[in-house]
């Protein structure tokens, strides 16, 4: 079912002239009738199993400028705000395309243009299917292997989006501003997006808020901010290719401070100025260990991937932290074993992310061994004594039964994703050998940087780094209900 909702629809001037000057009886008509046959519409969504709605066919986003205007809620009590946005989108066509996609949810588009000409479109807002989609209609038709630049103004209240489990994420408004968080598929929530990991592109961000806000998006400064008429914008550029659901804007009662990592890595980290005592306490000592965690890693793992790393740390909560990119979002507090799951995601789900969503113990997994990794060089805990906890966590409940390659829309963030991924990487690295799994483990990044990948991926790089048949070891430990021989 789908409803089109009237106040979310309009055809443009410009797009009814043209649709009547490829009328039939015109002396173009036999010109159009062949075009027709090779330009098609591109598919409203990746195909991805668990959201095939999400994302779009038929062209690769190459950058999104996103110009966002925000009102944080009037009444704190009422959790509501207002977005009023542009977003410049280029993309470039991969197939001849007549008509494209952009997923956007709960928010109405008012003007659309292709190469700075007024286009028509439609938008579709089906909550009970999950299908929130805007179409656009290019005039000229754009041929594959072209650039184009879309632009989309669009606006509406926003409120506390949830996902399929019924979680907050996306843009979720807050008593001060907003926690911006989009995995799996919230993107949408806050722009028009191809919201697919495998496209990744670069961004933009100006976040004009109220004087007094800060605005903090994924990687560096783009200028000071600039307040005019009692507005403030905040300019973010994030230049290496980012995943949608990795993307950030919150806005708060930040304040900013900086620090340094290896090589002059730069480092931002925004602290709502409500988080004090204990949480403060706690959040300023796991930030502070942030350069020495990017050393750990970088020892392991090869170079940092980003040009900037950092924390957003919010009194407001979602209950959950985010390792959007290059600047992971902490709800109420940020724990040492949090910070460095987070960083260690900027290797493992972000420089290199799942191409489809069953894919996500490739990031959970990695994000805990890698905690354990740090927690014994800390001296709190051997990797050994957490994998046997992890171990006996499994065991009771029959928590093994649950395959974490293919673990179901609404379990990517089970315990086992986590528990199992990890336990699946110790015992790896115990059957191959220490060289050959570490060496492994940079050759996937290598491979993969700046781009998505499979489970079966891993398992071939892995194949290759140790000269071992490994399919009946990754199905014991991703896919078999029992519990694995213990290495
Ligand atoms: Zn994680």
């Amino acid at each position: 079912m789908t409803n089109l909702m009237s106040n979310f629809r309009r055809a443009t001037a410009v797009m009814l002239v043209t649709a009547g000057v490829a009328g039939i009886g015109t002396p173009s008509q036999a010109t159009s009738r062949s075009t027709e046959t090779r330009f098609a519409a591109g598919a409203a969504g990746s195909g991805d199993p668990y959201f095939p709605n999400a994302g779009n066919g038929g062209y690769d986003v190459l950058h999104y400028g996103l110009d966002l205007r925000y009102t944080p809620p009037s009444d704190p009590s009422v959790l509501a705000g207002k977005l009023s946005a542009a977003a410049t989108i280029t993309l470039r066509a991969e197939e001849e395309l007549e008509a494209l996609n952009f997923d956007l949810r709960g928010l109405a588009v008012t003007a659309v243009r292709v190469d700075g000409k007024d286009t028509g479109w439609t938008q579709t807002q089906d909550d009970a299917n999950r299908v929130w989609e805007v179409t656009i209609s290019p005039k000229p038709k754009l041929k594959a292997g072209r650039e184009a630049t879309i632009q989309i103004e669009y606006g509406g209240n926003t409120g506390r989006p949830v996902d399929t489990t019924g979680a907050l994420y996306g843009w979720v408004t807050t008593a001060d501003g907003a926690i911006v968080v989009n995995e799996p598929d919230g993107a949408a929530t806050w722009y028009p997006v191809n919201d697919d990991p495998e496209d990744k592109a670069t961004y933009t961000f100006a976040v004009t808020v109220p004087e007094g806000k800060t605005a903090v998006a994924n990687g560096l400064p783009d200028g000071r901010p600039q307040t005019k008429d009692g507005w403030t914008t905040w300019s973010w550029e994030a230049s290496d290719p980012m995943a949608s659901y990795l993307s950030t804007a919150g806005i708060g009662n930040f304040a900013l401070s900086y620090d340094e990592g290896p090589g002059g890595l730069p480092i931002i980290n925004a602290i709502d100025a409500d988080v004090a005592g204990q949480a403060l306490t706690q959040t300023s000592a796991s930030l502070a260990l942030q350069p020495q965690m990017v050393a750990f890693l970088e020892d392991r793992f090869g170079r940092y991937p980003f040009e900037a790393f950092g924390a957003t740390v919010d009194d407001d909560s979602v209950d959950y932290a985010l390792e959007t990119q290059t600047r992971p979002v902490y709800s109420g507090a940020a724990s040492e074993g949090t910070v460095v799951h987070e960083l260690g995601h900027q290797w493992f789900g972000n420089a290199v992310s799942p191409a489809d969503w069953q894919d996500i113990w490739l990031n959970e997994g990695w994000a805990t061994y890698i905690e354990w990794l740090w927690a014994e060089h800390r001296g709190t805990a051997t990797a050994a004594r957490q994998f046997t906890d992890a171990v006996t966590l499994l065991d009771a409940n029959n928590r093994w039964a649950l395959n974490i390659a293919d673990p179901g829309r609404d379990n990517l963030f089970a315990g086992q994703v986590y528990l199992r991924g990890a336990a699946a990487l110790y015992a790896l690295r115990a059957k191959v050998g220490d060289d050959a799994f570490l060496e492994g483990a940079r050759e996937w990044l290598d491979r993969f940087d700046g781009s998505s990948a499979t489970t079966e991926h891993f398992q071939a790089v892995m194949e290759e780094a140790s000269g071992q048949e490994l399919g009946a070891f990754f199905n014991d430990w991703l896919r078999e209900g029992d519990r694995p021989a213990m290495p």
